[in-house]
This record gives structure tokens, sequence and C-alpha cells, in this order.
């Protein structure tokens, strides 16, 4: 199946995002997925652009809203399978409660966060993803807060699959975006992202020099929280690969069909003037 379409992406030369396009049309065809079985929500930022870019459907939500979106969409229809996405902007400030409470809920969604440690479409400006000391127009002097560090975070908050790659790595993204797919329950994937015009210091030489490959982790074990945690902090978070996955846990879907069998895409839909003109009456 072809997910591509005929929309030209205006990103960057070189930007990040391209491979994390690329890597998500080729997951979705390896899985086997029709492109009407999948939706791709975004948020607002460079990065939100995605959804536009896809041949499947598309939502181009809100600031920090794709989350929010991305669950209604998979609970009203369960046969969906839907990709939720943005940057790190999006998932980590503005939408951070949104990122928290999804990933304990464990909806069966995939969100994949172009994580470019600053922001790109406002033309650079310190993200909660910059590093301390980091320069930009909103940081003169240098940032002087710490960075966000989202792996930790989704494991402290719960999280049943999460994993980190790095866009110059295609077949890592790939792959991982199948396990993804495929785990039933939400999971996080955390993308470096180089945005090549604003940020000059987090570049592909800077994240191929500090990056630590997961699979050259000697007796590394993704089932082993606490070992997934010991990892993060000895390595600052720049690892890639799947960190940790749980694929026991019941995912939110699983668990609300013992209350709600018939998710809203099952009913009929009902425009005759009982139903209709009922509730239309109620708002004149
Ligand atoms: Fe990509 Fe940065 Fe250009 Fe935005 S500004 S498209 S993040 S390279």
């Amino acid at each position: 199946k072809d997910f591509r379409n005929n929309v030209k992406p205006n990103w960057c030369p070189g930007c990040g995002d391209f491979s994390v396009q690329a890597s998500i049309q080729r997951a979705a065809a390896n899985v086997g997925l029709d492109p009407e079985n999948l939706a791709v929500v975004s948020g607002i930022g460079c990065s939100g652009r995605i959804s536009g870019y896809i041949n499947s459907y598309g939502f181009h939500g809100i600031h920090g809203r794709s989350l929010p979106i991305a669950q209604g969409l998979k609970m009203a229809n369960r046969d969906l399978t839907v990709i939720a996405s943005g940057g790190d902007g999006d998932g980590f400030a503005i939408g951070l409660g949104h990122t928290i409470h999804a990933i304990r809920r464990n909806v069966d969604i995939t969100y994949i966060v172009m994580d470019n440690q600053i922001y790109g479409l406002t033309k650079g400006q310190t993200s909660p993803r910059s590093s301390s000391g980091f320069k930009t127009k909103s940081t003169p002097q240098g940032s002087i807060e710490p960075a966000l560090a989202p792996m930790e975070m989704a494991l402290t908050a719960g999280a049943t699959f999460v994993a980190q790659s790095f866009s110059s790595d295609l077949k890592e993204l790939t792959a991982l975006i199948e396990a993804g797919l495929n785990h039933k329950g939400f999971s996080l994937i955390n993308v470096f992202s180089p945005c090549v015009t604003y940020n000059k210091i987090n570049t592909y030489d800077w994240f191929k020099e500090n990056l630590t490959k997961l699979a050259d982790v000697e007796g590394y074990d993704p089932s082993n929280r606490g070992q997934a945690m010991n990892v993060l902090m000895e390595k600052e978070g720049l690892v890639t690969g799947l960190i940790y996955q749980n694929s026991e846990q019941p995912s939110y879907q699983e668990l609300v069909a013992g209350y709600s069998d018939e998710p809203l895409n099952s009913h009929e839909l009902k425009l005759d003037d009982e139903t209709f003109g009922g509730l239309l009456k109620e708002f004149m």
C-alpha cells in the first residue's frame, strides 16, 4: 500500500521531519494497514504539517491538542489505527498535561514526537527540550532551565511503550514505529529530528557523536523498567531503541469494552425529525 500523497512538504531542506514522514509511510505499509484505516493527527509547529503529507485521514489540530483529538477519534472508531504527532513544544510544553494523562490511560494510539529542542515554526526560541545554557532569541544569555526528560517522565507516568530514535536512522525509526503500531496500548516514540535552520547545537553530527544505541548495550532488557530508568539517567537520555515495553497491561479499549461495546461509529446515524429535530429545538 502506498502512503505517499502528492503534497510537497515545505519543510526546510535537511529538516529531520522528512525522515519521520518516510518512516511512518514505510511502517504503515509494513504492518499491512490500508490508507483508509489510518488517521494521522497533528498539533501546531513545523512538525504539525505531517498530517497533510501522508496518504491517510489527516487532522491538523490546535497547539498541544493532538492527543485529546487522537484519543477521541480512537474511542469513537476503534477500527482505526491512530497516530498522533507533534513537536517537543507541542507535546512537552503546552500539551504536557495531555501527554501525561494519555500515557497513564494507555489508549491504543501511537504518539510520535519530533524533538528538535527548539521552536522552529516561530523562528527559533528555547523549548522545554533545550539544554541549559542554550542561546536563542528568547534566551540570549543562555537558558537557565534544565531540559525536560520525556523518556524518564513517561516511565514514571506508567507508560507501556517507550522508544526513542534519530532521523538519520531510518531503519531503526521505521522498526520502532512498526512496533508502536503493533503495541496494544499507548506508545510514545520520541525522535531526535534536527532543526537545521535554527538549532546549530543539536545537529546531525552532534547526535551521531552523542547517541548510544540500546542494541549495543550488553544485556539490555526492555521489559525491565528499573534498568530502563538507570540507562536513561546514566546516558542523560541520549539513547535510541526500544527503551521499555510492557505488553501485559490491558489498553484503555480493552478495559472500556465492558462498559461500552458500541463505539460511536457503530451507531446508526439518525437524522429523522424525532431525534435531530428534537435536538435542534433544544437550542432554539
Ligand atoms: Fe524543520 Fe527547523 Fe525548518 Fe522547521 S524551521 S522546517 S523544524 S528545519
